[in-house]
């Protein structure tokens, strides 16, 4: 049995759960011979909610966003998702060694110098 396509819940932000977003209208530019930045005035804006976390969503599910404002929010989305905190230090750790585990080489680095330093109690002694 097909699984019903359910729509999302487009009151609360999928990522953190709050339940406040700022509305936005996002336009796409693009630039002049001369050099200037202008919106495109063809392209109607889009209209896209912003949560406090950063994540966008649409205002209204049921009206797709145009398809260019779409893939820019996926790549947004991506972004965001791919520079987490959490990503990062997870990241950072494979560089990185904490400092238990530092305390730890140093500890054993310096019972092999006493290893070294001491020779066993039945080595001949040198002449
Ligand atoms: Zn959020």
């Amino acid at each position: 049995m097909p699984t019903p396509n359910r729509q999302p819940d487009w009151t609360q932000c999928p990522e953190c759960g709050s339940e406040f977003f700022q509305e936005a209208l996002f336009r796409q530019y693009s630039s002049s011979p001369r050099g200037l930045y202008r919106a495109d005035e063809a392209a109607p804006p889009g209209r896209v909610k912003i949560c406090l976390c950063g994540y966008l969503l649409p205002v209204d599910g049921s009206h797709p966003l145009p398809p260019s404002l779409q893939e820019s929010i996926d790549r947004a989305q991506r972004f965001r998702r791919n520079n987490r905190p959490d990503k990062i230090l997870a990241h950072l750790e494979r560089f990185f060694v904490t400092g238990t585990q530092f305390q730890t080489v140093v500890d054993r680095l310096n019972q092999l110098l006493d290893i070294f330093q001491k020779p066993p109690a039945d080595a001949p002694v040198p002449r």
